[in-house]
């Protein structure tokens, strides 16, 4: 049996019992660390994702663990496909409760160079994705009465994101879509939240992480520092707090993004040396690198 950890035990055994969960970009990262809590907490989970050979080892992880899942493969950014396993997950479980829109493209790229290309790839995976995968799945969440939809962004595109002008494009209009969706949506009882990991060294943040300093080379050491709770995210953060937002404990929670960040995207008085991400201060705490 794979070890769990402590934090994916904070609610109440079979919070999710008899719902129904679909991950986009579950196999991996953090969407994988969701599909594991929402599927121990007794979900039926779907992961939905492009590579075949990555879904049937997250498929067999999570079967391991006597978690009900169910692997498909899909591009989010056709639509066609994206309807295809919406009718195949509606006719095995009758009905999808939560809908998690967490799969994305991202790599650093500097704003006076990037192509037009590479622009459009991370819309069409990260907007276009989550439209297709809503749009998909909100008509059967309306007939059942209700359900959520959880997209994940990042802690606060508004801010600036150096280097990744793409994903900052791309996740400011997710937020868009999420206090829309939330409008117009909240009548029929289906809630729409977003979530904002803070920076977390999943294989695909560890090839994507700037330091913010175009000419340094990605460090997560420096997100650290610059952390108050001074540590980086972990997928189960992410995931604990999905686990909430999706949940009956956050009934009367919709279009929000909540970051789950550790404070690091928290405004600095200008001067402080964290407002600076090219001044590095010197580690106060006992054990820091
Ligand atoms: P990840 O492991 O690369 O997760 C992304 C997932 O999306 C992969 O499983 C990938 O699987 C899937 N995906 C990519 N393109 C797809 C497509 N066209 N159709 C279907 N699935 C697709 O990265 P992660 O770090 O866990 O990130 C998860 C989410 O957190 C993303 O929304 C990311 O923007 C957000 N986030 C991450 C960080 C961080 O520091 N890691 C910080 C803030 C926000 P396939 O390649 O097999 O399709």
């Amino acid at each position: 049996m794979e070890r769990l950890g402590a934090d994916v035990r904070c609610f109440t055994e079979g919070l999710y019992n008899s719902r129904t969960v679909m991950i986009t970009g579950g196999a991996s990262g953090i969407g994988f660390a969701m599909a594991r809590s929402f599927g121990l907490y007794g979900a039926q989970v779907i992961i939905v994702s492009r590579k075949e050979e990555r879904l049937a080892a997250a498929e067999r992880r999570l079967s391991a663990l006597g978690i009900e899942i169910e692997a498909m493969v899909c591009d989010v950014r056709d639509e066609s496909q994206v309807g295809g396993v919406v009718d195949q997950a509606i006719d095995r479980f009758s009905g999808i409760d939560v809908l998690v829109n967490n799969a994305a493209a991202n790599f650093w790229s500097p704003a006076e160079t990037m192509s037009s290309r590479s622009f459009r790839t991370v819309v069409e995976i990260d907007l276009y994705g989550t439209f297709h995968c809503t749009r998909a799945v909100v008509p059967h969440m309306i007939d059942q009465g209700g359900g959520c939809i959880l997209n994940v962004t990042i802690t606060d595109p508004h801010r600036g994101f150096p280097g990744f002008a793409h994903a900052a494009a791309a996740k400011s209009g997710v937020l868009g879509l999420t206090t829309t969706w939330a409008r117009e949506w909240g009548r029929y009882g289906v809630r729409v939240n977003s979530i904002g990991p803070g920076p977390t060294p999943t294989e695909a943040g560890l090839s994507g992480m700037t330091t913010g300093r175009f000419d340094h080379p990605p460090s997560f050491d420096i997100q650290r520092r610059r952390t108050p709770l001074g540590r980086l995210a972990t997928p189960e953060d992410t995931a604990s707090a999905a686990v909430f937002l999706c949940s009956d404990a956050a009934s009367f929670i919709t279009g929000v993004n909540l970051a789950v960040d550790g404070g690091i995207s928290l405004p600095v008085p200008s001067g402080d040396l964290q407002s600076d991400p090219s001044i590095i201060p010197e580690p106060t705490c006992q054990g820091e690198g």
